[in-house]
């Protein structure tokens, strides 16, 4: 890509003038560009121009509304080719996952922009005669949003759709490492004819731009998606000007396999999960459980589904996992590799960096890793697969539950008294069974304890977006 990717403010496409880092190639191949920082100057327009924006897009119809976001949904689907190629580019996943989550944050904004002329108010039976009383739901505000580079157009839209069907205006910091693909979702949204200052574009050093926009006073709410480490950050940012928060954060999901569970069917959705987008999933499973008369079964299945995948450049025919987002995460996955096997855990397959260039690591499994390892105790968020064996259903559930963390869980039964203990008792924001049932546009993501607050999707995640007003009339 020749031209730095641009900041988008006020209806204008940014770059002369200022600073721009480089756009790393994770596979190893040149870089794929520079990205354009915004100045604090920059910062100060793009609140304003969201904040200004607001009056005139929550007034909108949300019939009107409704039309320009389905509009920018039919854009993005017709771009969805150019667009995945930007992404594997930038971020080296193989290019039909990348076609896959552009289609997949289409249906996304088509979701937010229906579910947008649903939200509906109250209307309150009063104490005495003549009164009306009424609860409606009102865009909060203009939104401050982060999105990660894991999933750079799907992360970033479930904020901007589901913002601007809410009535609020954006201004979306989108990750540095994958500009290029976040710009092109963005130009949906300006070339469906969204006004000036509805959605607006940054990028730049996170800290800086963080500090800047969460305090500021055109900004009524922040929603972030990242580690927990930052999201403990700016939660603290936003509560301190009293300011609502999204924050969907780290998980370090359980997978637990009952001993009546179908284990062919869990050993495929395992691998499936496990090892999409080289394990840079939020609510991939990261901890697996198994129960003991069906764990030799599993781990060798696992190991099997482990070794037949083919590492590569994404844009490689049959490549079905590519790098890793950056050398920081190929660091962490020595790391964990390191500390579990010096700690007894037993390297089943991988283990290891896949060739010189690039950030490649290999699919791993490993089993005996006992509960005090880092990679038991911290969010891999990589392609490694720790597997234990246990004999008591209780047992597993508490390990489930020992972390601070509580995004997603897995399991597999066929009894479905086991499937609701597991439902109630699992602590996590969403628990699947049987199959992978999470992430649709029209439910609820999210997670609790650690793992945040707030949900993206669903009813709820339009509820996020909208404040209560009450008023109560006494007709004359
Ligand atoms: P990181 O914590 O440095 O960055 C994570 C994301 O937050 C990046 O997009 C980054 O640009 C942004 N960020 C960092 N500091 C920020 C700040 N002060 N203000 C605003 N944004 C900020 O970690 P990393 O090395 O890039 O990624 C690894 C970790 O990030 C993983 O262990 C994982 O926990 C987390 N992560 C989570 C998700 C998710 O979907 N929940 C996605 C990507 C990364």
């Amino acid at each position: 890509m020749t031209q730095a990717a641009p900041l988008y403010i006020a209806g204008e496409w940014l770059q002369s003038g200022r600073d721009s880092s480089a756009v790393p190639d994770p596979s190893g191949l040149p870089d794929a560009g520079r990205v354009t920082h915004a100045t604090l100057a920059d910062l100060d327009r793009a609140a304003e121009a969201a904040a200004d924006a607001f009056r005139g897009w929550s007034r909108m119809s949300a019939y009107d509304r409704s039309t320009l976001l389905r509009r920018a949904a039919d854009l993005l689907r017709d771009r969805a080719d150019p667009i995945a190629r930007l992404m594997v580019r930038e971020q080296g996943k193989p290019l039909a996952e990348a076609r896959g989550e552009v289609i997949g944050a289409a249906d996304h904004i088509d979701w937010a922009a229906e579910e947008g002329r649903r939200l509906y108010g109250r209307m309150i039976p009063a104490r005495m005669p003549g009164v009306l009383q009424i609860a409606r739901k009102e865009a909060i505000g203009p939104v401050a949003g982060f999105s990660p580079w894991n999933f750079p157009v799907s992360q970033a839209v479930r904020k901007i759709a589901g913002a601007l069907g809410a009535g609020c205006t954006i201004v979306v910091k989108c990750p540095e490492e994958t500009p290029y693909s976040c710009v092109e979702l963005v130009r949906c949204f300006a070339d469906a004819g969204l006004p000036a200052g509805v959605v607006n574009l940054v990028f730049g050093q996170p800290a800086q731009i963080s500090e800047h926009l969460i305090p500021h006073p055109g900004i009524r709410m922040i929603s972030f998606t990242g580690s927990v480490p930052v999201g403990r950050q700016l939660g603290a940012l936003a509560a301190a000007r009293v300011k609502r928060a999204t924050l969907e954060l780290g998980g370090h999901s359980p997978f637990i396999v009952c001993e009546d569970a179908d284990v062919e069917a869990a050993i495929k959705l395992a691998a499936g999960l496990k090892f999409r987008n080289a394990g840079q999933v939020c609510a991939a499973p990261s901890r697996f459980y198994v129960h003991e008369a069906l764990y030799d079964a599993f781990v060798d299945g696992l190991v099997t589904a482990a070794k037949a995948i083919k590492i590569g450049n994404g844009f490689e025919p049959g490549v079905t996992m590519g790098p890793l987002a950056n050398p920081r995460r190929l660091t962490a996955m020595e790391r964990f590799v390191a500390d579990a096997t010096l700690r007894g855990g037993k390297l089943r397959a991988g283990g290891r960096r896949h060739g010189s260039a690039g950030n490649f690591f290999e699919p791993t499994v490993l089993t005996d890793v006992p509960d005090d390892a880092a990679l038991m105790l911290e969010e891999p968020f990589g392609p490694i697969a720790p597997v234990s064996a246990f004999s008591s259903l209780d047992s597993a559930i508490q390990q489930a539950n020992a972390l601070p963390f509580g995004l997603a869980a897995f399991a597999f039964t066929r009894n479905f008294a086991t499937a609701e203990k597991l439902s109630t008792e699992l602590e996590s924001g969403m628990i699947s069974i049987n199959h992978f049932g999470i992430a649709a546009p029209e439910t609820p993501f999210g997670g609790m304890k650690e793992s945040g607050y707030g949900s993206e999707g669903g009813t709820e995640g339009m509820e996020a977006f909208v404040t209560t007003k009450f008023t109560s009339v006494l007709g004359l």
